[in-house]
């Protein structure tokens, strides 16, 4: 049940925003060319002049459909979110019909969306349209893989076209607002929202962002299949400490700027139209309330011209914070900081008339917001079509299939693969015992926020399997074994049976969907209830064992690493599942992703990120002649796990392998005036060859690491800098380029300026963040 208590609570707070703060001017560059077009600007005064105070407010008013008694009565909807009734009352399409409603959330369905809309449109003055705002995350109605497991594909253009077909879809239902991408960087396991992000490094999860926005919102905000992007959840929601949901994140300015902000900017960068401000505080501050956060960076340094709405209730939440001690408080903070559309809290509609009137908030803030909604809403072109018509999509789109089915192969990421020869893939007349809870489940397979999905679309590992068995005569048994969280053994008998009765099993294990997600925080990264136990029970038949981990985060895996020779995460991998991991099992297609967030060894580990800063006492001089020598016992360790991963950042293998050869930088020294004069130039150029030794064609994604010594504030022991897919026939070699420049070679100072220092530079070029190949050069005045 969503958090949606109401405090009165009389008091006569003082707002203490700055007054810079309050003075939302537009200061930076704009970010979106078609949110700053002088024609749009001149539509958005024009009709600001006209309107009254209550028609403004309603600009900044969100409801859902769910509220109300007059609310239902066309179409159907489908409520993504159940959303609980509104306060006193209130009728959203009364509100709607008055022309005091600015936006819906998560209310889809053409019938629905055309019901609300001809009421905002023909019932009301200034016939001003709703955006209808929903949570289409991985998939509209063709649900693909969760974002963590489409990040493991390292494939920009993939995710730019999975976007796309979203929007496409959700257009067809009335949605034209989207609150995605989820682009907070996530470093802790724990935290289930881990699963609606591109992981743990800033460097990929900035091209992923900015590709999400590409097919989101395409060449025009206006073209029929685009919609606004949410950006979200500004900003380093995903360092919530312990990783427990919703937890205050404090941090330095540095990190800040270097390691969470990244990503975000890099899809205001790419045009993002709309902001989703977060339900964490940030060094003291909810980033709902947050004027550094959302004036100086977002909209003054960055430049931003669209809008931002608040997370869930969170402008209410200013007052659980802390910080606000009542409602007229929290709405004035969270406005003054630059938060234009309150979602859900509906604090604004209540306080904001008699803020206004008593002077607490300004009319010239009031129209600032309003015009931040209206040139989303202009360039959306939802003045001049705010309809829906068209057929509407119900159901996972037959068309959509394939590139739904490409991205589940894409994201699965071989973590391991032994056992002689590599026991994977499969030859096809094997006999198979299936085995474990998740195998038939459809339920789980479409992932936390599985958009307005029908399980029935999905086709599970077992059907799959079933019908490549009719055409190979092969024989497959299935034994579910145990529930994902039971504790019963009933199962296990019949799964040692089926075990013992086939050439292989193939267990398929994990956590239920639910497990990840918002509120799903976790303090055991263990597969959940006896499920280890049910693995043992089949290691201990002897017979060869493939084990896929269905999961929205990184689990600890220490005992299957010992005892099972392959392991594929396979995350939750959409309507797709069953098709996907047919083809990759029995080796039509090779694994080729790559993990974006680090398997820890054990939960202690936990946050566990491969670009860590260094310590004075590293593990690596274990030489006593070695000048750096630190007695063992004193070195930055654990007495009971290893500091590294049991799988790293990078990490993924494929039926073939890779050699990496050749590595070389183009240059031994290079001058900082240069690089900073210059800061979109890349001088330099460090290469490698890669080259496929096996014996099929596959797909390698070559990362390129770079580590700075000698700078004045210290540097992660190695950052990803670059990133590219090579597809190779046996044999093949490729020679692979990376360009560097300043955006590659610069970091963060005190100053929270981008610099690059005289320092000693190296670069790596391999598979993982454990790349071995390596070359040297220096950045010199
Ligand atoms: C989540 C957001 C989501 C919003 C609307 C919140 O609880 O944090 O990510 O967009 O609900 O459903």
């Amino acid at each position: 049940m969503r958090p949606l208590l109401r405090t009165f609570v009389f008091s006569f707070l003082i707002c203490l925003v700055s007054s810079q703060a309050a003075a939302q001017t537009r200061k930076g560059k704009p970010s979106n060319a078609q949110l700053a077009d002088p024609k749009l600007e001149r539509r958005v005064e024009e009709l600001l002049k006209r309107m009254t105070l209550a028609e403004k407010i309603g600009q900044l008013v969100q409801y859902s459909a769910t509220e109300g008694p007059s609310a239902n009565t066309a179409g159907t909807t489908a409520a993504l979110n159940v959303n609980p009734p509104a306060p006193g009352g209130v009728d959203s399409y009364a509100l709607a019909s008055k022309g005091e409603l600015g936006s819906m959330l998560n209310t889809v369905g053409q019938g629905i969306t055309n019901h609300f809309q001809h009421a905002a449109v023909d019932h009301t003055r200034l016939h001003i349209p709703l955006l209808f705002g929903a949570d289409v995350i991985h998939g509209f109605r063709t649900i693909f893989p969760v974002p963590l497991g489409t990040a493991s594909s390292w494939d920009p253009e993939l995710i730019t076209s999975l976007a796309h077909m979203a929007a496409v879809e959700a257009k067809t239902a009335g949605v034209n607002w989207f609150y995605s991408p989820m682009v907070d960087i996530a470093r802790d396991a724990r935290w289930g929202r881990c699963t609606e992000g591109a992981g743990e490094d800033s460097y990929l999860g900035a091209a992923i962002a900015r590709a999400y926005i590409r097919g989101y919102q395409g060449d025009s905000l206006s073209a029929p299949g685009s919609v606004a992007a949410s950006v979200k959840h500004f900003a380093a929601y995903g360092a919530a400490e312990a990783g427990r949901e919703y937890n205050t994140t404090d941090m330095s300015e540095i990190q800040l700027r270097q390691v969470y902000l990244p990503p975000y900017r890099a899809a205001v960068e790419a045009g993002a139209a709309t902001i989703m401000s977060a339900f964490n505080s940030l060094n003291g501050v909810p980033a709902s309330a947050n004027p550094f956060l959302l004036q100086t960076i977002l909209r003054g340094e960055w430049g931003f011209d669209g809008l931002v709405v608040s997370d869930y209730t969170a402008v209410m939440e200013l007052t659980h914070h802390g910080i606000a001690l009542d409602a007229a408080a929290a709405t004035t903070k969270a406005l003054k900081a630059g938060v234009d559309i309150d979602m859900m809290s509906h604090y604004y509609d209540a306080e904001l008339p008699s803020l206004v009137k008593s002077g607490k908030v300004s009319a010239a803030t009031i129209d600032e917001a309003v015009r931040r909604v209206l040139r989303v809403k202009f360039a959306l072109g939802l003045f001049d079509h705010p309809f829906t018509q068209g057929a509407e999509v119900t159901h996972a789109v037959p068309d959509h299939r394939p590139l739904a089915k490409k991205a589940a192969e894409e994201s699965f990421v071989l973590l391991k693969n032994s056992g002689g020869t590599a026991l994977l893939p499969l030859s096809k007349n094997k006999n198979i015992a299936l085995i474990g809870p998740l195998a038939d489940d459809s339920n789980d397979m479409v992932g936390a926020w599985s958009g307005a999905n029908n399980f029935g679309d999905v086709v599970t590992l077992r059907a799959a399997l079933r019908e490549h068995a009719r055409q190979n005569n092969s024989t497959l048994l299935y034994a579910k074994g145990t529930d994902i969280s039971g504790n019963s053994e009933a199962g296990f008998a019949e799964a040692v049976t089926a075990a013992r009765s086939s050439d292989v099993a193939v267990l398929a294990l994990g956590e239920s969907s639910d497990m990840s997600g918002e509120a799903a925080s976790r303090a055991h990264l263990s597969l959940p209830g006896n499920q280890e136990k049910l693995l043992e029970t089949i290691v201990a038949t002897g017979k060869p064992l493939v084990l896929l981990i269905f999961s929205g985060r990184p689990l600890v895996l220490d005992w299957a690493a010992a005892h099972v020779p392959a392991i594929m995460e396979v995350w939750y991998p959409g309507v797709e599942t069953g098709p996907a991991l047919v083809d990759t099992l029995y080796g039509d297609v090779s694994p080729s992703g790559k993990l974006t967030m680090s398997f820890p060894r054990a939960v202690g580990q936990e946050p566990l990120y491969y670009n860590q800063l260094p310590t004075g006492r590293p593990e690596q001089f274990p030489d006593p002649a070695h000048p750096g020598y630190v007695e063992m016992k004193y070195v930055s360790k654990y007495l009971d796990v290893p500091n590294d991963a049991l799988f790293p950042f990078g990490h993924g293998l494929s039926y073939t392998t890779f050699a990496y050869s050749d590595m070389k930088v183009s240059a031994s020294s290079i001058g900082i005036s240069a690089l900073m004069r210059d800061q979109k130039a890349h001088p330099l150029k460090a290469s490698a060859t890669v080259q496929n030794t096996g014996h099929v064609r596959a797909t390698e994604i070559v990362q390129c690491y770079v580590s700075v010594l000698g700078a004045s504030i210290e540097q992660p022991v190695r950052s990803l800098k670059g990133f590219t897919r090579v597809t190779l026939d046996p044999g093949e070699t490729k020679k692979v380029e990376f360009a560097l420049g300043f955006q590659e070679l610069s970091f963060y100072n005190f100053e929270s300026h981008a610099v690059v220092e005289p320092a000693d530079y190296t670069v790596w070029i391999g598979g993982s963040s454990t790349a071995k190949d390596s070359a040297q050069f220096k950045t010199r005045p």
